[in-house]
Parts: structure tokens; C-alpha cells; sequence
């Protein structure tokens, strides 16, 4: 076999909110292939940073009164001890806003100027009057050029996936303000595609044949060239979090630019740590275009146009290496649905980790994962049915029914030797559950899966087939109960060291139990004999239908009605008056008028709308309002006056703070009625 040697990342996850089960689908199948390749005995360095730049950084930072730097500090923390406790084990967690990704980046850059790809001209973009700065593309909002879905981002359209600039959308708002923008001038600065478009082709080609893409990735990719590769435009004017471009005070760097060079700072931090026996040239060693090494990149199919167009186009303009392959997964439904925190099917990493154990959920992903871009379903019921069928059922419990009969009447220890069937039997296994390593390799884990359980229900016949528990009753059978106690836990030995890519922490507790470190395949080919085992303990336990359970409960959001209270009442046809209260009871409501300057739907939360109020001498106001059913479009609302409770204690949502509550008459659901005012209403007025 070649010793390989390896640099695999995933994507960078935004440092603008926690990390999700959505993410962790990337993050594990990259973690179960970097432990694969090392147990077949590749060398792979595992890196991964946070995609800590852009406006929605900068403008979360400010709306929390905090700089962006003490941002991405506290979500950088989160999300490594996530990713650490899930057990992807990155040599390297780093963020893209370091030293050495400004360095790399800077590099990159001047190389593609020197080399006469880039260019600058002057570009007409939108502004927002009322927030003062250049709106980024994901905060315009419009027509889709194409299509004419309505409210897509001014980068791209999600419905019929074309890629364009906020110029080309149809009847623009700015998601900020609410305000439309206005067209400005700027200089922008732009890498000049068209200069790669025949080696682009030529590269995609190539990596499809050599198994590095994907062909339902580079034929997708087909299309983007039937009218010529357009400019791609990586500067963003400031305020903006990020890099400066060199040489041009008040440009920056667009945050697609520094995040995939984010991957080589990440892996620059980690050969100038001197960790993974690397040291600092190995980064040159690497990115040189005859690096004898292998770059490869895990994602998600919606960012496929970022890491094979763009990403290696910037690579191969400033004279380095390409990517090797790009792995493109599809995405996480949870229960056929798309996730969702109404039903609880959003679940954090975290909320995850409360309840229930990292493996399985490894393990049952593995059983879900292919080589292809198909979604993966996390099916509640299949998830535990499968994790307490196999993992706990078909594999531990092999080990628990025969462990007992080694320390009772072996002295803890294995046969010396088998006789010819057992003999047999274990190398049947083993070679059986040798395709695994390509398997692993080739990311068809739910095959590598289907194999292992083949195998186990092989252990668990013979098993069953010999009944140890009772040959332990019959004294002149114990050699032959030893035998059958030695293949038994033999496969199980077995299965733990295929199985340990994707559930490493259980497996490393059937080794601590087998007496033994296993950290290489090839462990597999023998089986373990003559050796002392130790004394079993629960490596795994079912799961409780009660913890899946909490799990949901804990990931639906808090939908107390921060609307109407009448949202809270079922739509009964008459309501008891209330108990009368006095004047001053009154007087202690703080009722005032705000002027809606943003107003739209809430990621995830089919009940409510975010509105961002001017509150006149309180200032700016975001309430989250159990209004949606009945205002189908949010974005109506900007510039309109509501009624507003501005003293009511500020109450933390999932999403954010809510500073208020709006009110609106009705009986809940869709029957709700934002209240109005007068023309002479003012922003911030009291109501008497
Ligand atoms: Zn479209």
C-alpha cells in the first residue's frame, strides 16, 4: 500500500450561531473517513476553522452592544467544545480571523494581481439610505432575475440555484432597513474568472476521473460555463468586518475570499505549532503545484460553486496546488421534514449532547451516509431502533453475554489457541469485513455499516448455536465453552476495530476491556489469543424512548406569545370581561408608538415575525411577535406605525432578545390586527 499523506478539512461553519445536527452531518462523515484513512494507514492532517467575517457578523455585533472580535470569541469556544465532544477530532480548530489567514490571504491576492488577474472598475451597487453603508448580497432581497421566485438574496437564488449580482435582482429592499436602496458608485475589485475558464473545465475532467468529484457535482457545474464565466467581485466597501485589500484603504476582502484560504491558515497554525510531526515548511510542501500530497475538502452541496470554481481558480492564479477532490454531501432532514424549531427538529449540538450519547448519532449517520448528494433522514424511531438493534444489541452484547464465563472460569484470559472451524470461521470474518476499508475510503459508510452487521448476526448465530450459558453448567465442556467464549469475543474485537471510525469513544472502551491499544486495520487479521481481557462494564445502553423525547422538547422554542395576549387564547366565540383595575394599575403600562424599520420571518419558527422598531428617544426596539399566520408579508409592514409595551421586561428568545411586545387585536392565529395611529404619531410617543 502507498502511505498517503493528506490534508482534509470541512467547511467552516459561520461564527454568527451554534452549531446544529445539520452541521454535525459534515463534521462526522469527515471525522469517520480521517479516522478510516489513518486506521488503513495514511498520514492526515484534519483541520477545520469559524467563517468569522462579514456583515452579519459586524451587524450582530452591534446589535449586542459587543465588538466582533468578542463575538467570534464566545461562538469559537462553543463550537470547539461541540465538535470536541461529538468526537471529531481536528488537529486544529482555528477562525478565519487570524494573523496567518490575513497573510495567506494578502499572499493569494498579490499573486493574482502580479499574474494580471484581477481587475477593478467602478460598480453601481446598492446602498441603504437609512443604515448608511453598502448593503452586502445577502442583505438585499428581490425578484429573482430568472425564475421570479420573490424575496431571494442579492447573490444568488435558492429556488432555481442561479448565481448573479443584487443589481440583477427585480424590486430590491435592503433586509436592514427595510429601506430601498439606492444605486451608489464604487470601485470594486474583481478576479477575473474567464482567465481560468479552460483550465477549470480541464480540472473538473480530471478530478471526475480520478474520483475526486462527483459526477452529478460536475455536470451541475456544466452549466455555469454555457455563457462564459462572468468577473467575480471580492471586495466589499467598509464598514465591513474582515480583511482590508492591500494597497486600497477601505476595501475589504469579500468573506468568500479569506474563508477557503482559511482552510491552508488553519493548516499553516498547525505546521508552525509542530503537532502531527509537521513543522513550518511542510506548508510550502503542500501548496506547491507538484505537492505530492493530497488536499481534500468536505462540504455541502449549497456552497459546490465556492470550492470548484472559484476556490480553485484562485488557486491555480497565484501559482499553488488545487484540491485533490471536493466531497459533496446533501443535507439533514430530521423525521422527512426539513428541520424545524416548532416541532423541536432544530436541535443544537449541544441540546443533542444533554441527552444523548455522541456515537450514536455517529453511528447512525454512518448507517445513512453514501457517496452521492443524496439528504440524509434523521428518523427518530430508526435512529434508536437501529442504535439499540446493532450497536447495543448485534455487538455489545456479544462481549456481555460471554465475558462473564472467561473471569469466572478462565482467569480472565483467551484460549492459547482455536481449534480448525473457529480457526476458520474468524478468518471468514475477517476478510469478509476487510471491504471495509475501501468502503470507508470510497465514503459508502452505510454499506461499510450493512457489512458489519452481516458479520455480527454471523457471531451472534454461532453464539446462539453453542449456548455457552449452557455448556457453563456441564463441567466437562469447559474447554469447549473456552473456545466458544474466544471466538465470540474475537468478534467482537473485530467489529469494535471496524467499527471504531465512527463510534471511537465506544470503541475505545472495547479495547480498554480487550486489554489492548488498536489503532491500525491491519489488528484485524489476527485474532487476539493467550491474553488476559478485563472485567466487562456497560460500553453501551439502549436508548430511552423518554430522552429522545426531552430532546425535542428542549430544542421547541419558547413560544410564549410576545404578541397579543389574545394569541394566547384558543378563538372562543365570547371572552369574560376582565376585573376592572384603577388608573394607576394603567399608568404603569409604558405604551408607545414604533415605526417599523424591519419586519420579517424568524429562520425556523413557523409563529413568529422579528420587528426592529424605531422607538424615537428609547432608540431601536427588536420584538419577536407571534403574528406570522396572519401577516403572510412581513416586509409590508416596514415603515408602518404600531402600539407597542416598552416596559415589559426584556424576555431572552432562541433567536435573540424580545423588547417588547406589539399589540394587536384578534383572537390568535390568523385573526390578528396590528393596531394603527394618526399621521401625527411620532416614533417613540407615549400612548394615554
Ligand atoms: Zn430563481
Amino acid at each position: 500500500m502507498t502511505k498517503r499523506e493528506i490534508l482534509v478539512t470541512s467547511a467552516l461553519p459561520y461564527a454568527n450561531g451554534p452549531i446544529h445536527l445539520g452541521h454535525m452531518l459534515e463534521h462526522i462523515q469527515s471525522d469517520i473517513w480521517v479516522r478510516a484513512m489513518r486506521m488503513a494507514g495514511h498520514r492526515v492532517h484534519f483541520v477545520c476553522a469559524d467563517d468569522a467575517h462579514g456583515s452579519a457578523i459586524m451587524l450582530r455585533a452591534e446589535k449586542e452592544g459587543i465588538t466582533p472580535e468578542a463575538l467570534i470569541d464566545g461562538v469559537w469556544k462553543a463550537h470547539s467544545a461541540d465538535l470536541r465532544d461529538f468526537g471529531v477530532a481536528y488537529d486544529h480548530y482555528s477562525s478565519t480571523h487570524t494573523h496567518a489567514n490575513r497573510e495567506l490571504t494578502a499572499r493569494i491576492w498579490l499573486a493574482l494581481k502580479a499574474n494580471g488577474h484581477t481587475e477593478s472598475r467602478p460598480v453601481k451597487q446598492f446602498y441603504d439610505p437609512v443604515k448608511a453603508m453598502f448593503l452586502p448580497d445577502r442583505y438585499i432581497k428581490g425578484e429573482c432575475p430568472k425564475c421570479h421566485s420573490k424575496d431571494q438574496y442579492g447573490d444568488g437564488c435558492e429556488v432555481c440555484g442561479t448565481a448573479y449580482t443584487p443589481a440583477d435582482l427585480i424590486n430590491p429592499y435592503s433586509v436592514v432597513s427595510g429601506a430601498t436602496p439606492e444605486l451608489k458608485e464604487s470601485t470594486h475589485f474583481f478576479v477575473k474568472l474567464a482567465d481560468f475558464e479552460t483550465m477549470l473545465k480541464a480540472w473538473l475532467v480530471a478530478r471526475r476521473d480520478a474520483g475526486g468529484l462527483q459526477p452529478e457535482v460536475v455536470n451541475k457545474l456544466q452549466e455555469w460555463f454555457a455563457d462564459g464565466l462572468r468577473s467575480w467581485d471580492v471586495s466589499r466597501d467598509a464598514p465591513y468586518f474582515g480583511f482590508e485589500i492591500p494597497g486600497e484603504p477601505g476595501k475589504y476582502f469579500y468573506v468568500w475570499v479569506d474563508a477557503p484560504v482559511g482552510y491552508l491558515a488553519a493548516f499553516k497554525e498547525l505546521c508552525d505549532s509542530g503537532r502531527n510531526g509537521l513543522k513550518p515548511a511542510d506548508l510550502e510542501r503542500f501548496i506547491a503545484v507538484d505537492s505530492n500530497t493530497e488536499m481534500i475538502h468536505f462540504i455541502g452541496k449549497d456552497i459546490i460553486y465556492f470550492h470548484t470554481l472559484f476556490w480553485p481558480a484562485m488557486l491555480h492564479g497565484s501559482g499553488l496546488r488545487t484540491p485533490t477532490a471536493v466531497n459533496v454531501h446533501g443535507f439533514l432532514t430530521v423525521n422527512g421534514a426539513k428541520m424545524s424549531k416548532s416541532r423541536g427538529t432544530f436541535i443544537e449540538a449541544r441540546t443533542y449532547l444533554n441527552h444523548l450519547d455522541a456515537d450514536y448519532l455517529r453511528y447512525f449517520f454512518a448507517t445513512q451516509l453514501g457517496p452521492t448528494l443524496a439528504d440524509v433522514d434523521l428518523d427518530m424511531k430508526a435512529f434508536e431502533e437501529r442504535v439499540n438493534s446493532h450497536l447495543v444489541g448485534k455487538w455489545v452484547n456479544i462481549a456481555s453475554r460471554c465475558a462473564g464465563f472467561v473471569h469466572k472460569f478462565f482467569d480472565g484470559k483467551l484460549a492459547a489457541s482455536l481449534p480448525a472451524t473457529e480457526t476458520a470461521n474468524y478468518a471468514d470474518a475477517a476478510k469478509r469485513l476487510s471491504a471495509c476499508a475501501a468502503l470507508y475510503e470510497a465514503r459508502d459508510y452505510a454499506a461499510a455499516m450493512r457489512l458489519i452487521v452481516e458479520v455480527a448476526d454471523t457471531a451472534n448465530a454461532y453464539i446462539a448455536e453453542h449456548a455457552p450459558w449452557t455448556m457453563a453448567k456441564d463441567e466437562s465442556k469447559r474447554d469447549a465453552l473456552h473456545v466458544v467464549c474466544t471466538l465470540a469475543l474475537n468478534y467482537f474485537r473485530l467489529l469494535a476495530i471496524w467499527l471504531a471510525p465512527v463510534v471511537p469513544a465506544t470503541a475505545a472502551r472495547a479495547f480498554a476491556f480487550l486489554g489492548e491499544e488498536i489503532a491500525h486495520f491491519d489488528a484485524a487479521a489476527q485474532p487476539r489469543l493467550d491474553a488476559a481481557i478485563n472485567e466487562f462494564s456497560a460500553l453501551a445502553t439502549r436508548i430511552d424512548t423518554k430522552k429522545i423525547d426531552a430532546m425535542i422538547e428542549a430544542s421547541k422554542e419558547n413560544l410564549q406569545p410576545s404578541a397579543a395576549p389574545a394569541a394566547t387564547a384558543a378563538p372562543e366565540t365570547t371572552k369574560p370581561e376582565a376585573a376592572t383595575i384603577s388608573i394607576d394599575d394603567f399608568a404603569r403600562l409604558d405604551l408607545r408608538i414604533g415605526t417599523v424599520l424591519e419586519c420579517g420571518f424568524v429562520a425556523g419558527s413557523d409563529k413568529l415575525l422579528r420587528f426592529l422598531l424605531d422607538a424615537g428617544e428609547l432608540g431601536q426596539r427588536q420584538i419577536f411577535s407571534g403574528i406570522r399566520a396572519a401577516y403572510q408579508e412581513p416586509e409590508k409592514l416596514v415603515g408602518r406605525k404600531v402600539v407597542f409595551i416598552a416596559n415589559l421586561a426584556p424576555r431572552k428568545m432562541r433567536f435573540g432578545v424580545s423588547e417588547g411586545m406589539i399589540l394587536s387585536a384578534g383572537t390568535g392565529g390568523g385573526d390578528l390586527h396590528l393596531l394603527d395611529a394618526d399621521a401625527g404619531a411620532k416614533a417613540g410617543m407615549p400612548v394615554k
